[in-house]
């Protein structure tokens, strides 16, 4: 059976200090509640993992780079490898975050690296993908969604793409507590799931974590994760604040 996700995204916030001090009490409201059935992931800045990594019980509570490098290494100043996300001890990797496609110039090409260094570094990446408002306007999400698929982590083979996990996260619904509705964010992972199907198999489809991103809170969370195909979230603003992360992953 396919895993259920929520995963933080923590983004440019906190402190090394406060960011400890978020993991720690995620860490400890997991424990205290018995959730088995949700894998939770928290998505640091690169300079925390190492400490998230020490604080946190790794049994209950994974961590993620919110990105990686597109190169082995090298002479690529400033930039953090799959490899150095790995030797973190870190065990996953946001990637493709509608943020860094704006306002940092990821393309297809891009992304197709570091989702293939990702994965040849035993990262499990949580793929992004979804559309800005104009195109939902169109009507032609599930178009641009599927050539965002198309032309990076559906070029990966079957047994690659299988490690993966996806976050669908329109553009207009993330910070800006407008979610999609129940029935707008079970539609497009349905339809992300038909597209897998048809590419790698109905047993991959089947197998394959397919998230849901954008104002998702612990208000919320219920409806959306009572769908079939929504296999959880990638939140944001509701990740920094550990009860209100804990009430999403308590959601199913
Ligand atoms: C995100 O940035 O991945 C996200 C879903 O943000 P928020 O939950 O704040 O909308």
């Amino acid at each position: 059976m396919r895993k259920k996700i929520v995963a933080g995204n923590w983004k440019c916030n906190t402190t090394v200090q406060e960011g400890v001090e978020l993991a720690k009490s995620v860490s400890e409201l997991v424990a205290k509640s018995g959730v088995k059935n949700v894998v939770v992931v928290l998505g640091t800045p690169f300079t925390h993992i190492t400490s998230v990594v020490n604080t946190v019980d790794t049994k209950l509570v994974g961590v993620a780079a919110q990105n990686c490098a597109a190169e082995a290494k090298g002479a690529f100043t400033g930039e953090v490898s799959a490899t150095m996300v790995k030797s973190t001890g870190a065990e996953y990797v946001i990637l493709g975050h509608s943020e860094r496609r704006e306002y940092y110039g990821e393309t297809s090409e891009t992304l197709n690296k570091k989702v293939t260094l990702a994965l040849a570094n035993g990262l499990t990446p949580i793929y992004c993908c979804g559309e800005a408002l104009s195109i939902r306007e169109a009507n032609e999400q599930n178009t641009y969604v599927k050539n965002q698929l198309d032309e990076t982590i559906f070029n990966l083979s079957a047994e690659d793409f299988s490690k993966l996990a996806i976050a669908y996260e329109p553009i207009w619904a993330i910070g800006t507590g407008v979610t999609a509705s129940t029935a707008q964010a079970q539609e497009m992972l349905a339809y992300i799931r038909g597209l897998i199907a048809d590419k790698f198999g109905k047993v991959v489809a089947e197998e394959t974590s397919i998230l849901y991103g954008g104002s998702c809170n612990a208000k919320n969370a219920p409806e959306l994760f009572s769908q079939p195909d929504i296999d959880g979230g990638l939140i944001g603003g509701a990740s920094l604040k550990a009860e209100d992360f804990l009430g999403i992953i308590t959601a199913y």
